[in-house]
């Protein structure tokens, strides 16, 4: 017998498409019922747990490294017929490369927070794992605070979850003032579990930030936040990551940004050089030949058979941040694999070398080795 045809087809589909729930300028935002919210360290590769609330990122910076993982997501909901309006003409129909769409086409986890308190129920393996000591580490792929957050508040929900539960270890990565309305939360969580936030500058020189980091806010406004953190009490520390060849890397540049950064009070910093790895190369590469071309001979010199630069660069970079950052009270933390005590011993040694080491265009010129 013939089954009867409950919906048609047109309603079949729009039942399977991710509803538009808000558009801002050129960005349109879409549901989206995520199926987990807590990655493990299986899948992060990280030995820590992540939550990222939203897929995709506003801030659009050139040398993000995370638009990779949008490509896929795009692809997944083209091939499932869940996308509609610009999201379908853009991706499916190829109007816009998938570096873009990661900035302009972004899903909400509207059920972040249901998800979270449902996987974090007391007593699950999940709360068991964290509450023995496990990071949960808030923004590894997306910016947590972006403009969404001011929307939709998925970030604030999970706190509000987190809140709830103690013994816990979280960390939030931003590169957004946004982080300070949550105050209030994040003073909750400190009373019975450990967080920290990391806020991410690169340079305090607000005309170079533009041009790198075109809708993100500026230098001056994290710093702004970063000493609103440390009056509330809230652990916060700076990424400065990555620092990129022939551009953020000029000592006299980056003694500014230490030198500000301990005055707003953060505790310390964290470095690595530019890393350019899949879509990020895509993005990034193009973006160095049409604005900042006197370097693209050597960007492709120096990435040409590795993702990131080579030992001497990084070697020299981490010694001048260890320095900085001595002479200015801060801690160094590294991602680029060398070791800031290592470093720090190195620098003792030739410490009357300082001068030296901040000769104009010294680490720029190690770039071309
Ligand atoms: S803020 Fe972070 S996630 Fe967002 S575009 Fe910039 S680097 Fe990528």
């Amino acid at each position: 017998m013939q089954q009867p045809v409950l919906f048609s087809a047109a309603v079949e589909r729009s039942l399977r498409q991710l509803p538009v729930i808000g558009e801002q300028r050129d960005i349109t935002y879409y549901s989206s019922h995520a199926r987990s919210i807590l990655n493990g360290p299986e899948i992060t590769g990280m030995g820590f747990w992540s939550i990222n609330p939203y897929i995709g990122c506003a801030f659009g910076c050139a040398y993000c490294y995370a638009r990779y993982a949008h490509r896929y997501v795009m692809e997944r909901a083209t091939d499932a017929d869940r996308l509609t309006g610009a999201a379908e003409q853009d991706v499916g129909g190829g109007r816009m490369p998938p570096w873009l769409a990661f900035e302009r086409h972004i899903f909400v986890k509207r059920n972040g927070p249901e998800l979270l308190a449902r996987t974090l129920r007391h007593g699950s393996d999940r709360f068991r794992a964290l509450a023995e000591g496990d990071w949960i580490a808030i923004g590894t792929a997306t910016d947590p605070y972006q403009p969404a957050e001011r929307r939709f508040a998925i970030t604030r929900g999970i706190l509000e979850v987190l809140a709830e539960h103690p013994g816990l270890h979280v960390s939030i990565t931003t590169k957004s003032p946004l982080v300070t309305r949550d105050v209030d939360l994040l003073a909750r969580i400190a009373r019975h579990s450990s967080i920290s936030v990391h806020v991410s500058l690169i340079t305090v020189n607000r005309a170079l930030a533009r041009r790198i980091e075109p809708r993100a806010p500026t230098p001056d406004a994290r710093l702004r936040a970063i000493a609103r953190l440390n009056e509330a009490g809230v652990a916060v520390s700076v990424n400065c990551m990555p620092v990129l060849p022939g551009i953020t890397d000029h000592p006299r540049d980056l003694e500014a940004l230490v030198e500000r950064v301990a005055e707003a009070g953060a505790s310390h910093i964290s470095t690595g050089a530019l890393r350019l790895q899949h879509e990020a190369r895509k993005r990034y590469l193009p973006f160095i030949a049409k604005e900042f071309p006197e370097l693209a001979s050597r960007y492709a010199r120096a990435y040409a058979h590795a993702y990131m630069p080579g030992d001497a660069y990084r070697e020299r970079l981490a010694a001048l941040m260890t320095r900085l950052c001595r002479a200015h009270g801060l801690r160094r933390k590294t991602y680029d694999g060398d070791d800031a005590d290592s470093a720090a011993a190195a620098s003792d040694a030739d410490a009357s070398q300082l001068g030296a080491e901040l000769a104009p265009n010294d680490l720029q010129l190690a770039l071309a080795l």
